[in-house]
């Protein structure tokens, strides 16, 4: 296959973003589109963990995945950031699972298994008694019973890391332009254009990376895109006691994970399903979402009833039901091509989006193992227009 030459992104969240990146590492000049600018969905708002052993699919069909762009985000982020110039706080974190309850413990030893069992050697755990938590770390509640140490997880600030992707790829000639994409021009089984509100922007490749709003894309490519919104709200402290702790969670108070960060904010959430009723398009932080994760984060670090809050964002997951990402060209235009559908690990996986979709458009196929991630999964489940 020729080396495309013009290739439009439309979405400059992280997906997007690293597209471009990718594109530029193999020389091809990118349009990234964005109606709202650079990391304004998600990607901007993330949590910014990367735990490629445990989530939706994982241990399963997204474990492969999830640890190919784990590695590749370490082997790239030295490069990225002195290409850039933008240091997006990426770094290797603990994480402290509690446990209050028995039902816990049986989680917290399947973490320790997963991390002991690992091969990477970024990934290690130990067990620690309620003793060594209260002597480690004396804010934890004097109730929890027992825990896990695990290491090895990543971590970032994915506004950050979106923003590097892209000022990357625009400093090797990539062209980030605000413009809603609002249909395709198509010749035979080809897309030859993009109409936005302005402009037609030509293209011999495109690339659909709009995240939650994906579906709007389904009627200009005949085919619905099974991706749905799923809400998420972080608060953000100040609580500079917990500076020096590891991200902490208890498998049984799920959306009140507490991670602090670099800058001193110590960033708890996020929260998922009871607000889905919500319409999809309300940015509004709400008060359940924030008692139900302050609520929450007490019965961990009691003290925290002394934090101050900084600020509450409000995201929304771009979802599948399989929780895997869609990857790849869709039935009717082979030079139309998704990457979408990140889930809860979106910003973990966005190397490996970036890399394979950089693959398939200069030479129509890649290493990165995206296997179980075409659309074609699904087309026995949706209605093809
Ligand atoms: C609260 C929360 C916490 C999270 N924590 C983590 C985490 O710790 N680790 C992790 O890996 N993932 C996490 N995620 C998931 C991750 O943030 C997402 O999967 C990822 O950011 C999705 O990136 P994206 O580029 O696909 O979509 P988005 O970031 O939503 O970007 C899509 C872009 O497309 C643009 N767009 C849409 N329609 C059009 C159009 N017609 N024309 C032009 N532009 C358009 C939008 O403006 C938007 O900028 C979290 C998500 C949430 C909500």
């Amino acid at each position: 296959m020729n080396k495309a030459t013009q290739t439009v992104i439309i979405g400059a969240g992280i997906a997007g973003c690293a597209t471009a990146y990718f594109l530029a590492k193999q020389g091809i000049k990118s349009t990234v589109i964005d109606n709202n600018g650079i990391a304004s969905g998600a990607s901007g708002y993330s949590a910014g963990g990367l735990n490629p052993l445990v989530g939706h699919g994982i241990p399963g069909k997204l474990s492969e995945l999830a640890m190919y762009s784990y590695q590749k985000h370490l082997s790239i982020w030295d490069d990225l950031q002195q290409e850039s110039g933008i240091d997006f706080d990426g770094r290797i974190i603990d994480l402290l699972q509690v446990s209050l309850t028995d039902t816990d413990t049986n989680q917290t030893l399947r973490t320790l298994d997963i991390f002991q069992s690992t091969a990477h050697p970024n990934f290690s755990a130990e067990p620690l008694t309620q003793a060594q938590i209260q002597s480690r770390y004396p804010l934890i509640n004097p109730s929890v019973i027992s825990g896990v140490l695990a290491s090895g997880n990543a971590a970032c600030d994915s506004y950050k890391l979106t923003l590097a992707f892209a000022t990357a790829a625009e400093k090797m000639g990539a062209l980030i332009t605000s413009d809603e994409a609002v249909g395709l021009v198509t010749k035979g089984e080809s897309v030859t254009g993009v109409k936005t509100r302005t402009s037609i922007i030509p293209c011999d490749s495109l690339v659909i990376a709009m995240g939650p709003w994906s579906v709007n894309a389904s009627e200009w490519i005949n085919i619905s895109i099974p991706v749905t919104p799923l809400k998420g709200q972080i608060i953000r402290l100040n609580y500079p006691a917990l500076d020096t702790y590891p991200d902490i969670e208890i498998p049984s108070l799920p959306e009140a994970s507490i991670h602090p960060k670099p800058d001193g904010q110590i960033w708890c959430g996020a929260t998922k399903m009871e607000e889905m009723a919500e319409p999809f398009t309300s940015k509004q932080p709400t008060d359940l979402a924030r008692n139900t994760i302050m609520g929450k984060i007490l019965q961990i670090v009691p003290s925290l009833e002394q934090s101050e809050l900084v600020l509450q964002t409000v995201c929304f997951r771009p979802v599948t039901e399989d929780w895997l990402p869609i990857l790849g060209s869709v039935p009717d235009y082979s030079n139309c091509y998704l990457a979408t559908g990140g889930g809860e690990k979106g910003v973990m996986l966005s190397s490996a989006i970036g890399e394979a979709l950089a693959d398939l458009i200069t030479t129509g196929s890649t290493n990165v193992p995206i296997a179980n991630t075409s659309i074609q999964r699904f087309i026995k489940n949706i209605s093809i227009k």
